[in-house]
């Protein structure tokens, strides 16, 4: 290859597919393109230990520049690419100036859904992605603290739980509004939701849940200062963090005719449409062995599917074929969750959910699919193995704090 490989995104995916071309083997050039102003930097803390102030800037570096130098990746950041010819494999970049490439890898991420209601657009409406959202996402709950203002969140999903815990954790009033009926209601059985939803009172969160938002109030200076709901009642707000879900940034991937269907869509393989491209992490959607599509929107997604993309490039098949796991972070209760859990029929609970620590096994008929484990390092990576193996404890077995659910794993 005379031209070396582009890698469009210098995120979770991007640097994963960069480095493990280069351990594969891979003797050309990279070059790894990041539109933000930062060098690569992990995203999870910016919801818990970056807001909370508990971190500081150099533990949230994912790649130092000089690391992926000695290992000859060419890091350009602040530099967007505006589109892809792929008939002359040729990226033009935005500022005029263009880049070739033989392979190319689009690790493009998402891009939080805004709200597209009246007063949206207020200076302290803030969405949470990057670095930089986070620190005006910061600077502005430390104001809200001092002058004793209430934060409201819209979303009670990740993004909105964690910020929730967070800014509770530092002092502030908290209010979450979420549309669904319960908490995480598309990832939790529904006595987690539950569980959840103690939990944030529990630490002195207003939750309301089955809520529809009309508004966001403004005052004279152009400020958001109250959420108003569609059934009337209003709420205070010197700040709103908006965490209502993130798009596939795959329009670029659309311009240059890639297949797309709400995410760049890719195979197992991580392989595009192109011979010549692949893509990795949040851009992407994986067609599925029964024609289904699957998005997965987390860090252990990003890092295998980079994994597979640098593997395609180099004329390899590595597909992901692991269970697929994820995590959060609210308060000082960790949850691990292993496999998918959409279209759960029935569930069994280990240990107790009173005091903990417990998991919570989703079954889909009558297989197990997924484990939603609290504070319960053991059974999330029991139940790792147990998924990877195909293997179901009954539930029986499962609630029987007693039964060794190792012993399934003995030949
Ligand atoms: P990203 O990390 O978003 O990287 C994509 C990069 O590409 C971005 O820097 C973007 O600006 C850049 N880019 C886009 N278009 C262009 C272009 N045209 N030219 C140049 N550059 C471009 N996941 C978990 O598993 N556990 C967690 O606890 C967790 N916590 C999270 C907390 C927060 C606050 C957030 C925002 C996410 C969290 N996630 C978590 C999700 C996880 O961070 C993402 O799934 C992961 O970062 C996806 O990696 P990616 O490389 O696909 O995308
Ligand atoms: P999310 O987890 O998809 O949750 C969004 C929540 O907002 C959903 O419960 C959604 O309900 C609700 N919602 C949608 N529209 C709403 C509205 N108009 N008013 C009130 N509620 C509304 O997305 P997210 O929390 O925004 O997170 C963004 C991304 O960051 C995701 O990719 C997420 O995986 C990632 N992230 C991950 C972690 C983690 O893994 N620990 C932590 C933080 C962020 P419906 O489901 O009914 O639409």
């Amino acid at each position: 290859m005379a031209e070396g490989t582009v890698v469009i995104g210098a995120g979770q995916a991007g640097v994963q597919a960069a480095e493990a071309l280069r351990s594969g083997g891979y003797e050309g050039a990279i070059t790894l393109l990041g539109d933000e102003p930062h060098g690569p930097y992990h995203r999870p803390p910016l919801s818990k230990a970056w807001l909370a102030g508990e971190i500081d800037a150099d533990q949230l570096v994912m790649r130092a520049p000089d690391m992926l130098a000695r290992k000859q990746i060419a890091l350009r950041t602040g530099v967007r690419v505006a589109a892809i010819d792929r008939a002359a494999k040729v990226l033009r970049l935005s500022d005029g100036s263009t880049l070739p490439y033989d392979g190319l890898v689009l690790a493009t991420g998402s891009t939080p859904r805004a709200l597209t209601l009246p007063g949206a657009t207020a200076p302290n409406v803030l969405p949470l992605r990057s670095r930089d959202d986070a620190s005006t996402i910061s600077a502005e709950l430390q104001a809200c603290i001092a002058g004793a203002q209430p934060v409201v969140v819209i979303g009670g999903g990740f993004i909105g739980l964690e910020v929730a815990a967070t800014a509770r954790k530092k002092g502030a009033t908290v209010t979450v509004l979420e549309a669904a009926p319960r908490l995480l209601g598309r990832v939790l059985a529904p006595m987690l939701s539950n569980w959840y939803a103690n939990l944030h009172r529990s630490h002195g969160v207003q939750l309301e849940l089955g809520i529809g938002i009309e508004a966001i109030e403004t005052g004279a200076d152009g400020r958001a200062v109250a959420v108003r709901a569609a059934d009337g009642r209003r709420f205070s707000a010197g700040l709103v963090v908006v965490g209502i879900g993130v798009t596939a940034n795959d329009q670029l991937a659309q311009a240059a005719g890639l297949e797309c269907d709400r995410g760049i869509v890719v195979d197992a393989c991580a392989r595009t449409s192109d011979p010549a491209i692949v893509a990795a992490g949040d851009c992407t959607a994986r067609r599925l062995p029964d024609g289904t599509l699957l998005r997965l929107e987390s860090v252990n997604n990003a890092t295998e599917q980079g994994k597979s993309a640098a593997a395609a490039l180099l004329g390899q098949k590595r597909p992901f074929a692991g269970t697929p796991w994820f995590w959060s972070d609210q308060y000082d209760k960790k949850l691990q969750m292993a496999g998918l859990s959409m279209g759960a029929d029935a569930w069994a609970v280990r240990g107790s959910m009173a005091e903990g620590p417990f998991s919570v096994w989703h079954y889909r008929d009558g297989k197990l699919v997924a484990v939603d484990a609290v504070a319960n390092a053991k059974d999330h990576l029991l139940s790792r193995k147990l998924l990877d193996a195909g293997l179901t404890p009954t539930p029986e077995q499962v609630a029987d704090a007693s039964f060794d659910l190792t012993s399934l794993l003995k030949p």
